[in-house]
């Protein structure tokens, strides 16, 4: 790093990750810039797959092949960077470790070496992982690209599908199956749509029953898989249900924060802010920003790029 270079490193590359980047390139370091005595700008992204993932798309996107545009669910983040040239650089890998005082991150390359990246400033954009790779990439995309072609060639077959969590990923899932393979049974197991407004719930309630979904208003207790084809699922209420296929549509199963200090993160393990600017809130915690899901008493969607787990619903928060 050389000492006229202000060396930016972002964390994470999907909505908030991506949407930092932009909005660096395309309008606050053009305003910068022109400043006397003002430094180069250098960008460092850093995201475990080489692929964004346009998530909110697959409840539609796992469902049929057709249904949504493959390459527009998958796209290339080293390709969306390029038009920024030499002044913004992928790394593919993850953050291990960080030295607050110090401002540097330790990442684990895809290549398996430790690199330490110094920064002058940190944004932290590294969200959440759910259970299940349908709505959220594990390590390399692969392994969600493989879990969507699995859906896509066991959904013409299978006769029962259970959905865990009934939040809008649950109720989205469920209708859309129901509708484009109506010769299944589709049981959605949990509270409809908790967070929003009881009109709202009574609506989704309607239409889901109209497309002939099950409604069952109890936890997933554990499941078992018995067979390729065959899941048991334990309810809460006591009941046991056998189906085809199990969809875990229950929310955040990590919130994506193990290499922060713990000092900065609330109980839940998000990271707690300082003002309305996203400044993280801490020791050591200087010129470090904030953003996505991973924000302490976030409450939205990617297109607040603040959010927490009301997509899913209240089996998830628990789950998270
Ligand atoms: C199926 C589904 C449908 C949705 N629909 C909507 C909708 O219609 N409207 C809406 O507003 N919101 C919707 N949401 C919520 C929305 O997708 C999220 O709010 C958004 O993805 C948050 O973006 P993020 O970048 O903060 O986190 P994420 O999307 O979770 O991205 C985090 C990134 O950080 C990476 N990462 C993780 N750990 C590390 C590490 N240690 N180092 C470096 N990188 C790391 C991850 O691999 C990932 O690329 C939906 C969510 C789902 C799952």
């Amino acid at each position: 790093m050389s000492s006229t270079t202000h060396e930016i490193v972002i964390l994470g590359g999907n909505f908030a990750g991506l949407e930092v980047v932009h909005h660096l390139f395309r309008q606050t370091l053009p305003l910068l810039k022109p400043l006397p005595k003002s430094p180069s700008y250098h960008v460092t992204l850093v995201s475990p797959s080489t692929q964004y993932y346009f998530k909110v798309g697959a409840p539609r996107a796992i469902v049929k092949p057709n249904a949504f545009p493959q390459n527009l669910l998958l796209s290339s983040i080293p390709d969306a960077l390029a038009q920024y040239g030499p002044a913004c650089q992928f790394l593919q890998g993850k953050a291990v470790a960080l030295e607050a005082a110090q401002r540097i991150v330790s990442v684990e390359t895809s290549t398996g070496e430790t690199k330490p990246l110094p920064y002058n400033s940190l944004f932290i954009c590294t969200g959440t992982t759910s259970a299940s790779p349908l709505w959220s990439i594990h390590a390399d995309h692969t392994i969600t690209e493989a879990a969507v072609a699995s859906m896509h060639s066991q959904l013409p077959k299978t006769k029962s599908v259970l959905i865990a969590g009934a939040g809008a990923v649950g109720v989205e899932t469920a209708g859309e199956i129901a509708h484009n393979y109506p010769n299944a049974k589709v049981t959605l197991v949990g509270s409809v749509l908790p967070r929003l407004k009881p009109a709202t719930q009574s609506k989704a309630k309607k239409l889901l029953a109209e497309a002939r979904v099950e409604m069952v208003d109890a936890l997933v207790k554990g499941t078992e898989q018995t067979a390729p084809n065959s899941t048991t699922v334990q309810l809460g209420n006591g009941e046991a249900r056998t189906v085809e296929m199990f969809i875990d549509a229950r929310g955040a199963h990590k919130i994506n924060s193990d290499f922060l200090p713990g000092a900065w993160l609330d109980k839940t393990g998000r990271v707690n802010t300082r003002d309305a600017y996203f400044r993280v809130k801490g020791e050591d915690a200087g010129n470090t920003y904030v953003v996505g899901d991973i924000v302490a008493g976030s409450d939205g969607g990617e297109w607040r790029v603040v959010v927490d787990d009301s997509w899913y619903g209240e089996q998830g928060r628990e789950a998270g």
